[in-house]
Parts: C-alpha cells; structure tokens; sequence
C-alpha cells in the first residue's frame, strides 16, 4: 500500500473547500457524474478510433444510495484509471496558491470547482471519506484510491471485476440531507437531466402496499439527446412545444422558438423560446438555462445573453463561455460579446422571417410579443435597426401596420402645416373615446399604444424618424393636434374672451395635485362646447420622471390640464350672453376705471421705451409700477364680480363638470353635487 500526500500548496485544501463552497456544495453530485460521463464519453471515442477493441458493455452511469451505510457511489463504465493516472490527475492538485485563488473566488463555486481541475474534489465538501476503486480499460491491476479528507491519501492494488470507476461518497454527519432519496432524485434532474450518457438513480417506485415499493425498471434521469443537440430538420413543432412543457411544467405554450446552432467561429446550440406573458409576474428574468456539453451550469444568463432576451426561455449550451470568471469579467470576454450579438441577430432574423412568412401568425401573437421587441429596440440599436422593419403598430380599428406602412398611409392627411406628420395615439380607448372618436371624424388614424414601453418607444421613434412627432388623442383639441392652414374661424375679442374664461375659471376644482388652466377657442359649432386637454410634453416629462432619477422637478409638478371653451357652441354662447347680460351693470364703472388706467399704462410705457434705461426717473419707475398695480386692483374687482356669478350658474358647475367626468376627474363630493344637479334637471 502506498500512502503519500496530496500535492497542494496549501496546508490543507479540504477545510478551504468546506469553508467557501458551503452555499452551493450541492453540485458535488453534477461534478463526479460529469466526471464518469467523461470517462465513458472518451472510452466511445478511443472505440471509435479503434485504440480500444474490448467488450463496451452497457454504457450507463448509475448513481447508487445506501442510507445504512451512509454512502452515495456513482459508478461508471468508462476508461478507469491506472494507479499512474491516479497520481497524476488525483493526488497532483495542479495549481498553486489554492488560497489566494479560492478567495477571489469564494463567491462562484462554478469559477473555482468547473475548471481549475478541483472537481473531484468537490466530493468532500459533503463526504468526510472518498473512495475510488477503478479499473482502467488499460491491461492494469484495479486500484483503491481512499482519503479522509486529510491531505494523506492511500493508494493500493484491489479486486475488481469490471472496467469503470466507482466513486464512493462517504457523506459527513452534518450534510446527511444528501441521503435523502428525494433530495438526490432533485439534484439529480437538476444538474443531470440532458447529460449524453444515461444516468440511472435506482429503481423507478411505485406505490404498493402502502407504501413505494421498488419496481424492476431502472429509475432514468436523463434525456440524453435533448432537442438543442438535433437537427432542426428532424424535429417536429411538437417536439419543441414538449420539450419547453419539460422544462416549464407550469406554463402556457410558447408563442415561437429559435434553434440556434453555431460552431464557428464559438460553439454554441440551444432553443430559445418567446413565453406567453399573462401578467407582470411571468416577466421574469433568469429563466434561460446555461449548459455546457449538456451538463447544467447555471439559470444566470446576465452577461451572456443580451439584456432583453433575459425575458425568453429556453436552453443554451456552450463550452466557449468562460464560467471560471467573474460575471463583470463576462461582459468583457470577446466570445462572450460575439455570443451575445449572435444571438441577438438570430432571434431578429427568426422573428423577420415569421413576419414575411406568416404575418397573420406574427399579428395575432404581436401583442404579446410585442414587449420584447420594445424591450430590445430600446435598448440595442442593432436590434432596432433589424426590428424596425417589422414591429406593428394596432390602430383603433385593430389592424396592424409596420412603422413604413403607416406613415405612407396617414402621411399625407395627417401633416400639419409645418410638414410635420403628427401620429395620433391613444393608451386608453374607452376613456379617451370622445377624443378618438373626434379625430376619426377628422378622418384620421389613432393608434393603440397602451403597452409598457410604448412611451418611451414613441420618443425613440421621434429621434429616428423624419418629421414625425406623436401625439396622444387628448393632448389638444383636434383642430390644434394638427394644425392646418390657420382657419377662418372667429375668435372672441380678447377681453370677452377673458371674462368667459375667468367665469369657468373661478369655478373649477381646488385640489393639491392638479391645476387647470382655461382658455377658449372656435372649435366649430358641432364640437363639444368644452374639452379637457392635457399636453403632451408635460405628461411625458411626468411619465418619465416616474421611472428616471434626476427628473424629480417635473414629478413634484402637479398634472396641468387644459379647459378648452368651445366659443362656437350655442351653450358657450348662451353663458356668455348671460353673463354679460348679468354682470354688465356692476362692471361698467370698472371697465371704464380699467379703460382709462390701459391706457395711461400704454402712454406710459410708450414714453419709457423711447429712453435709454438710465434716463428714465425714479419717478417714471414708481408711476409704472402703480398704474400696474391699479389695474390688478380693478381686474381682482371684476374677476369677484364674474365668480359670485358664477358660483350660482348651474351651467357652468354642469359643464365643467361634465368635461371633468369625462377625463374620470370628477369625484367625491364633487361628484355627488354633479349627481344631485343633473337630477334636479330631469325633473
Ligand atoms: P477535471 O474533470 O476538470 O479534469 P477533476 O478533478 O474532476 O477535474 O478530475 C481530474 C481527473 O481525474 C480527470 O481529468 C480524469 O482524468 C480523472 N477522473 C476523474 N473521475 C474519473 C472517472 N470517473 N473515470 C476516469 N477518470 C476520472
């Protein structure tokens, strides 16, 4: 028997192992199965070659449970090792300064265990004793490798019939949750379920008696040619739509799948799927699954997939992706770039050619596609530049349009007077209704944008797109969203118009986070007599404000709407015939007072504009400053006046009202009193 010491730098890597890897010591199992795929892999390829001529025999790998004797053993048929082989590739741990590099590293087991060569080791951050007992497919004695986790190691000639390796797990008392039969049946389906060599974990049970009973069938873990490893060619929808209910149980079909398969100038295969999104709690990341040589690595992807195709499922296998890194080394990784941007390319070109191919499919499912693709133009502009000759966009009429598309169909209507198209949206078509239904009997298009991201896509497609603005359908009246030709319409002289505002004005609600301002306008006899708008750039800036840091002074601002009075409407009229029959006799000695000071305030200013600023007199300052003055005096008299008018006008409280109930901004008590108004009207 030779004893010897383990070849490390280090005093002892075993506590170092335990101590670091403690969180994630459960993928001990993936790395000595992998290990006797490996082996049994390479026995196939030294056939193939013909180095090796003997009796294959039956090339599985079985995982074996004794909870008596407290021990896991995975046994395999590969190539075994000589007791050469044991010295060189077990008791030579090659590298140095196992400590420094596992401190870097203690936070990714994957880094340290998958590729520096310490994956058998892995073994005893759950056993407290290792045995190997194998026999190379070499003409070699059998040997008998074992270690108690102390860095001396006994190595000695031993009987065994069969070529292969068995790895006996002595598993220490603290980590006896591994003994469990369901605990390992997990583990095993989740590192081992597409490994190339079948892995079998017992017997399938059966409930008998009672109680599960063993049956005769081998218990399989593993689908050993899982779809991502096949020909496109040879696989049906069907297999695809089983696959993902493999590997998703819990969700609806997948709306479409990508096959990736490159082997130049990186390695790399796999499918991935586009979910279908029910709800914000199905938009999870992280649920694409990393593979390397079909043995499971990880459910992070960040850094290896683009950002927004984390929201994808589905399986990716690569060897090329350096895992013995750090994630923020990923990102840099040259491979890794290509990786990503391939991947971005080929769910681009798939989603391209469903759109030329099947564009009624890729309609029907655009809604709820849509958010990746939005996802993706916004946050790479070499998905934007290929997306954006397929994204849809849905009008009112449920019909959908690529961006080209449409701008050739409402271009000519719709361009304003500075050659400007002004694409009309709507995120809510119930509420806005009245203001959809007003732009279609303009004869113009409204889209449909009510989805997450479809804000901030209009504003990128502003900044891409010519002469292009986007507009929500109740962001103005009609006439002003596109502004023709100025029209002939009349407008109200300025003061009149003054006094009707402030009438409305006085009356409209108080409230912290909102204001109104009023403002009349001809809108043509048949439009509503008033309207409530809100503009566009503000809500924006709100919008945004909501999800940016930075932008807190447009989120603090209140919400400003607009009160469009419809001069042209009879009832605006009646008002306003009605309050100046009302109010005419009160005003007139204020009108005159106004008159005047209006027009001491223009000689006044007349005078000053002629000097230069240093020749006019303090005394011509204070003079200004008062005549100002007087009149908001006056102006603060007449404004009293037009308010307890209108305080009393049931007309004005109805109409205001009702341009408030229709933007869902009428409520609580304001709401009853409309309620209890428009009643009394019935009777
Ligand atoms: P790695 O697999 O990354 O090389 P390991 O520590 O897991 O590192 O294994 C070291 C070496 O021991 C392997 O490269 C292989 O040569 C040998 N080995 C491990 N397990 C087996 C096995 N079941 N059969 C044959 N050789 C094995």
């Amino acid at each position: 028997m030779i004893q010897g010491n383990i070849g490390v730098t280090t005093e002892n890597i075993f506590p170092v192992i335990k101590k670091f890897l403690y969180s994630d010591h459960e993928i001990f199992l993936r790395e000595i199965v992998s290990n006797a795929v490996d082996a049994t892999q390479k026995l196939k390829t030294l056939a193939g070659k013909g180095e090796f001529q003997g009796e294959m025999g039956d090339l599985k790998v079985t995982v074996t449970l004794d909870p008596e004797a407290g021990t896991i053993t995975v046994s395999d048929r590969g190539i075994g090792m000589t007791a050469d082989e044991i010295e060189r590739y077990i008791n030579q741990i090659a590298f140095s300064g196992a400590n420094d590099f596992l401190d870097k590293y203690k936070d990714d087991a994957n880094a340290i265990i998958g590729h520096f060569g310490l994956g058998f080791y892995s073994s005893f951050m759950v056993s407290s004793k290792v045995d190997i007992i194998t026999k190379s497919y070499q003409d070699a004695p059998a040997q008998r490798w074992s270690c108690d986790g102390s860095p001396t190691y006994t190595l000695e000639p031993t009987d065994k019939a069969e070529r292969g390796t068995d790895i006996v797990m002595h598993i220490d008392d603290d980590c006896r949750e591994f003994l469990d039969r369901a605990k390992l049946q997990d583990l095993l389906q989740k590192y081992c379920k597409f490994l190339p060599v079948p892995v079998i974990f017992g017997k399938k049970q059966e409930w008998k008696d009672g109680k599960y009973q063993d049956t005769t069938e081998d218990n399989l873990i593993n689908d050993t040619t899982p779809i991502w490893t096949r020909k496109p060619a040879d696989l049906t929808d069907d297999d695809y739509k089983a696959f993902y209910r493999k590997l998703y149980p819990m969700h609806d079909e997948p709306l479409f799948w990508i096959h990736l398969n490159v082997d130049y100038p990186f390695n790399l295969t796999g499918v991935l799927y586009f979910p279908k999104i029910k709800n914000q709690l199905d938009v999870q990341r992280n649920r694409i699954q990393l593979y390397c040589n079909q043995v499971f690595v990880t459910d992070n992807v960040e850094g290896i997939v683009p950002d927004f195709l984390m929201l994808l499922h589905g399986v990716i296998d690569s060897p090329d992706i350096p895992l013995n890194v750090s994630r923020s080394y990923l990102q840099s990784d040259q491979n890794v770039k290509k990786i990503s941007s391939y991947i971005t390319k080929k769910v681009a070109d798939r989603l391209k050619s469903i759109f030329t191919q099947q564009r009624d499919e890729f309609e029907q499912k655009w809604d709820d596609i849509k958010i990746f693709i939005h996802y993706g133009m916004l946050s790479q502009d070499d998905f934007y530049d290929k997306a954006r000759h397929f994204f849809l966009l849905k009008d009112t009429d449920g019909r959908y349009h690529t961006i080209d598309e449409y701008t050739a169909l409402v271009g000519e209507n719709q361009k304003n007077k500075d050659e400007q198209t002004i694409i009309l949206y709507t995120n809510d078509t119930e509420g806005q209704y009245t203001y959809i239904q007003a732009a279609r009997d303009k004869g113009y298009n409204v889209l449909v944008m009510d989805g997450q991201l479809d804000t901030p896509l209009a504003a990128m497609l502003e900044r891409k797109l010519d002469k292009t603005s986007f507009t929500r359908v109740d962001a103005d009246v009609i006439d002003r969203l596109i502004q023709k030709e100025d029209t002939n319409r009349t407008l109200l002289e300025a003061e009149r118009s003054d006094k009707l505002s402030h009438i409305f004005q006085s009356q409209m609600p108080r409230t912290d986070k909102t204001e109104y301002h009023v403002e009349t306008q001809p809108l043509g006899p048949d439009a509503l007599p008033v309207i409530i708008t809100q503009s566009e750039y503000m809500r924006r800036m709100k919008e945004m404000a909501r999800v940016q840091q930075g932008m807190n002074f447009y989120g603090e601002m209140p919400d400003m709407y607009t009160l469009v009075l419809n001069t042209d409407a009879p009832l605006i009229q009646a008002v306003l015939a009605d309050s100046e029959a009302a109010t005419s006799e009160s005003l007139r000695p204020i009108e005159a007072e106004l008159k005047g000071l209006n027009a001491r305030q223009a000689v006044m200013r007349q005078e000053q504009d002629k000097k230069k600023v240093d020749e006019i007199t303090q005394q011509e300052r204070e003079d200004l400053t008062q005549v100002g003055n007087d009149i908001r005096a006056q102006l603060d008299k007449r404004n009293d006046i037009l308010a307890t008018y209108a305080t009393t006008n049931d007309r004005v409280h109805q109409l205001i009202d009702l341009a408030l109930l229709q933007n869902g901004l009428l409520r609580g008590e304001a709401l009853t009193n409309f309620v209890k108004r428009s009643v009394s009207f019935i009777k």
